[in-house]
């Protein structure tokens, strides 16, 4: 039977990159987020040219309790169990925190950190039947340590990680793992405004703003790539990753290591 994966925030990304090679490993992707109808009919034919069933699309706001509830009702009802829910979707705002929008912080920690209580407590019924499941939180560096201007995003993500390890230990007996995944700088539209920012404080082309935040904070000097975050997430869902529970893994270029 073909398990289905729940890939939340698959319009754009890293979870473009994680659905590639779910599907490429025989998943059958739930794609989830925003965007442009072209963007999203793009990315659900390319998902699909590579998928043994056609992906599905839920276009899900993450941030309102009774959409995800709804949501994930009707997948299960219909589709059957989630084996793989990869808690992906995230957003960003930089300020300095007395000046932080309080709607700005309400909306990260609903999207950030909330909706991956909600999907996880909503999926792991079934998965506890079938005693079989993959979750993993897309957090960040930022679930590890801090940086100026993100005390929402980084509160969020440090939550996240503890979530992570309270949900591994529930589910430690039941062929479930939970994992945390915790990139550096990667180049998607999410740290777009933050190269933008970078390159007009300094008068430099974006390029070079890109470059500036790397050398700034992560020591290879290369962006992380959305593959190699995707193949990370295959390898978790594999028997022979059932052992890793409970961790938190930085793909990071060595920045929280210094
Ligand atoms: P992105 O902006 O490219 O993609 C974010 C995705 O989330 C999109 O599909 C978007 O439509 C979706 N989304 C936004 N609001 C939503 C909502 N309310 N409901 C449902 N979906 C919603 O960003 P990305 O860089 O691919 O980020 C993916 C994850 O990786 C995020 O959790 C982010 O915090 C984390 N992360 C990113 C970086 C980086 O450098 N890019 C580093 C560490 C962690």
């Amino acid at each position: 039977m073909v398990k289905l994966a729940l890939v939340t925030g698959s319009t754009s990304g890293i979870g473009v990159g994680i659905a590639r090679s779910l599907a490429g490993a025989g998943y059958r992707i739930i794609l989830n987020g925003f965007g442009a109808p072209d963007i999203i009919d793009s990315v659900l034919s390319e998902i699909g040219a590579i998928s043994v069933l056609e992906p599905i699309y839920i276009g899900t706001d993450l941030t309102n309790v009774s959409s995800i509830e709804e949501a994930i009702s009707e997948l299960l009802a219909t589709e059957g169990p989630v084996s793989v829910l990869v808690n992906n979707a995230g957003i960003q705002y930089t300020a300095p925190l007395e000046e932080f929008p309080v709607e700005k912080w309400d909306q990260i920690v609903a999207l950030n950190l909330s909706a991956a209580f909600h999907t996880t407590r909503l999926c792991l019924p079934p998965m506890k039947e079938q005693q079989f499941g993959r979750i993993i939180n897309m957090a960040s560096v930022h679930g590890l340590v801090a940086s100026v201007k993100k005390s929402a995003y980084v509160a969020a993500k440090h939550g996240l990680v503890g979530l992570t390890k309270a949900t591994a230990l529930e589910t430690a007996e039941l062929n479930i793992t939970c994992n945390a995944i915790c990139p550096g700088w990667t180049h998607t539209p999410l740290i777009e405004t933050q190269i933008e920012q970078r390159a007009s404080d300094l008068n430099i082309s974006e390029e070079e703003g890109g470059r500036a935040l790397l050398t700034e904070k992560q020591p290879s000097k290369r962006f992380v790539t959305t593959s190699q975050l995707g193949e990370l997430v295959r390898f978790l869902c594999t028997e022979e990753a059932s052992q890793i529970t409970g961790a938190n893994l930085p793909v990071d270029g060595g920045w929280t290591a210094q």
